[in-house]
């Protein structure tokens, strides 16, 4: 069994930590949060009075952090202490740049490194069953894979370092604008007189079929149980769908590429926001479409 150094226990952090710990690994882990780590320590986590506490003996250190400055910063005081030959895997959805330089300081310790950001929310952090977006060599995601099946279900390597965060902020934009599509089709078909019963029925088994419709469908009592049964709580925050839809325009700004409903949908979930809050489940966004008049 491994000694995992884990940094960031949040809503996510946490959970997957506390997987590591029933499959009979020792983790050290750390948070900013004296409260996180009093839950942490509940969950048999050794909890760590700083981060490099946590790296110095570990084989394995996962960070889940809030974003690429964040996770930078954190690198910068462990680097010196991990252990050589120790393996990085982080977990947080942060920009491509910052993924790449995670990559470049890990090489330069000569440590092993991916970027494994995630899809599944907290049920899948607490259920052991996220999907994991890799970049990395093949050696590396090699040596990770024990630990991500444990915190996982199902992991796709995508590339080379970086690789992983660029197709989760490609998939979670294309996310951004299913929602918004398939929210404005709920709209005008309300405002057609069609029953959201029906249209479901129609749209989750024809051409429109998505899984904004078909698994996290937006309509209250309509489709299998999504945040819209349960007030738009989350789920996943708009907070959460503004930073990756912000992260995407970033690498798109950054590549020269066009994405001209990637970059709508972000302003209108911000829209969406400074009217209903960020704190909202995402889905929620149909609710402000409608009541959207046309103009
Ligand atoms: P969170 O805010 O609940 O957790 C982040 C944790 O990092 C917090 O507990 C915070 O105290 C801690 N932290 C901040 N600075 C730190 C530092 N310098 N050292 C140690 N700890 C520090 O966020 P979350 O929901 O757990 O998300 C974590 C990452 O996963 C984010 O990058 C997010 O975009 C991504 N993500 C979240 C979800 C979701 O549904 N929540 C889904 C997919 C991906």
């Amino acid at each position: 069994m491994a000694t995992i150094g884990f940094i960031g226990l949040g809503n996510m952090g946490l959970p997957m930590a506390s997987n590591l710990v029933k499959a009979g690994h020792e983790v050290l882990g750390f948070d900013t949060s004296p409260t996180i780590l009093e839950a942490a320590s509940d969950e048999k986590i050794i909890t760590c009075l700083t981060a490099s506490d946590a790296a110095a003996e570990a084989e394995v250190l996962i960070t889940m952090l809030p974003n690429g400055e964040i996770l930078l910063s954190v690198m910068e005081e462990i680097l010196p202490v991990t252990p050589k030959g120790a393996l990085l895997i982080d977990c947080s959805t942060v920009d491509v740049d910052s993924a790449k330089a995670f990559h470049a300081h890990a090489s330069a310790k000569g440590l092993g490194s991916i970027d494994a950001p995630v899809s599944g929310g907290i049920g899948g952090a607490q259920a052991g069953t996220l999907t994991f977006m890799i970049g990395g060599s093949e050696a590396d995601c090699k040596r990770a894979e024990p630990y991500l099946d444990i915190m996982g279900g199902k992991q796709v390597r995508c590339g080379e370092g970086s690789a992983g965060q660029a197709a989760k902020i490609c998939n979670n934009m294309l996310l951004a604008t299913t929602m918004i599509g398939v929210g404005e089709a709920f709209s005008l078909g309300k405002k057609l007189g069609l029953e959201p019963q029906a249209l479901y029925d129609v749209m989750s088994t024809s051409s429109g079929s998505c899984w904004s419709i078909n698994t996290y469908c937006p309509v209250p009592g309509v489709g299998p149980t999504s945040p819209a049964d349960n007030d738009y709580k989350p789920g996943f925050a708009s907070s959460l769908m503004i930073k990756d839809a912000s992260l995407a325009q970033i690498a798109a700004d950054a590549s020269g590429q066009a994405t001209p409903m990637g970059s709508r949908a972000l302003e209108l979930y911000k829209e969406f926001a400074a009217q209903s809050g960020e704190d909202l489940d995402f889905s929620g966004i149909i609710t402000w479409l409608e009541n959207l008049e046309r103009g």
